[in-house]
């Protein structure tokens, strides 16, 4: 799950993070009131979307061709500013062309940048270890660092037993050319840094541009926060975060009814149980010549009524022109989910074909349910079988 960078700064601020003062603003009066409520004279009034690259990025209907985050030096401009971002739609290379609307914004001290770093927090699966990313080259896209100056990536993995020590910092800081006081600050940093990812189970921490002010203080000048979904069960003020504005509809239904479920661009709706089965599932679509519409594990506990959720869910994408069932019946029975098949179609309708292949525990009664309820539904006996039929099918439709 992501959250937007004012909410990813309240929370670094929390662990000892430097942050700058701001405030959240839904409407151009909001605005108005929290840069009157900040210092000055300088103000940056920024884009809250879950993409990054805004300050790079344009509206899509703006004259004036500004981007997503702004400084300005008046309280007036600020509104302006605020008036022209709010309700339009931001394009990033991050949003993809149709762009993200902008319906927050934080209003934010301005700040003298002396220097721009960049830092990150992840699981390194190669080593399994949290690991710290820095580079001199802050502001700019680490993917952009990555490919065309791959040495100016600094890294260093943190052994899980040992935990995090000042010297992991130190060895970046000298690396990242800190001097004097500005290593005992990033030091602070980092130690307050690390300890908010493992304790909010965070799966990416990116703070880019971290920055050296004229005053040599440390500061997180944005903050992409994003956490480990099935951690979030034991964060329930963190899950409170989530903007529902910026899931795709189908997926927010998915994730509230506890399905896993990712929207593709195919045109093949899957319901799988198990992860790896629906890996294996989109695997063999493809490999016999179509694409998946979505991944979508209905778990080992799959019910009628999640069988039926997932249902509603993958006939309300337009774009899906026939639908795989492929049920292994281990703790779930063949028997009941092919019940639940049956009731979700009668209640939903069905208005594309429809191949289900079940296996495992009650499978003949499930298929026998299935062949008496006098629906098109076509069988399958196996999942190269199931794929092959679900494929042409949806070429006939084509
Ligand atoms: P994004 O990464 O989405 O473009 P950032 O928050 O990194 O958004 O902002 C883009 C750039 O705007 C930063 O690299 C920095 O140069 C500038 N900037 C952001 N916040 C401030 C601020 N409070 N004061 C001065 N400059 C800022
Ligand atoms: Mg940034």
């Amino acid at each position: 799950m992501n959250i937007h960078e004012y909410q990813g700064k309240e929370l670094l601020k929390r662990y000892g993070v430097t942050v700058l003062d701001g405030y959240v603003a839904f409407t151009p009066e909001e605005a108005e009131a929290a840069a009157k409520k900040l210092p000055g004279p300088v103000y940056v009034v920024k884009s809250q979307i879950h993409a990054g690259g805004r300050g790079a990025g344009r509206f899509t209907n703006d004259p004036d061709g500004k981007g997503g985050v702004r400084v300005v030096k008046s309280i007036e401009a600020v509104k302006e500013a605020a008036t022209a971002m709010l309700g339009n739609v931001l394009v990033t290379k991050q949003t993809g062309p149709e762009g993200k609307q902008v319906n927050r914004l934080y209003i934010e001290a301005g700040c003298d940048i002396a220097r721009e770093l960049y830092i990150s927090l992840l699981i390194d699966r190669e080593t399994s270890r949290i690991t710290i990313m820095a580079s001199t080259e802050g502001g700019m896209e680490i993917e952009e660092v990555a490919e065309h100056q791959p040495e100016k990536i600094l890294r260093t993995a943190i052994d899980p037993a040992a935990g995090f020590s000042d010297f992991h910092a130190r060895k970046l800081a000298f690396g990242l050319g800190l001097k004097g006081k500005q290593v005992a600050a990033f030091t602070k940093f980092v130690a307050a840094f690390y300890k908010a990812f493992v304790d909010l189970d965070c799966a990416i921490v990116e703070v880019n541009p971290l920055v050296v002010t004229g005053a040599g203080e440390i500061v997180a000048l944005d903050a992409k926060v994003s956490f480990d979904d099935s951690a979030l069960f034991r964060h329930k003020d963190i899950e409170a975060l989530r903007d529902d504005s910026e899931m795709d509809p189908k997926e927010l239904d998915a994730v509230k009814n506890d399905l896993n479920y990712v929207a593709l661009d195919g045109e093949i709706g899957c319901m799988v149980n198990g992860a790896g089965l629906a890996m294996a599932t989109m695997d063999i679509i493809k490999l016999y010549g179509s694409s998946p519409a979505n991944f979508l594990d209905v778990g080992g506990t799959a019910t009628a009524a999640r069988v039926t959720e997932a249902f509603r869910i993958i006939t309300s994408d337009v774009n899906v022109k026939a639908i795989l069932v492929n049920i292994f019946g281990g703790i779930a029975k063949c028997d009941m989910i092919a019940t639940g098949v049956v009731e979700a179609t009668k209640t939903l309708g069905l208005k594309v074909p429809l191949v289900v292949r079940l296996e495992g525990t009650n499978v003949d009664l499930g298929k026998k349910i299935l062949a008496e309820s006098g629906l098109a539904i076509i069988p399958a006996d196996n999942l190269a079988d199931a794929a092959q039929k679900v494929v042409a099918a949806v070429k006939k439709v084509a």
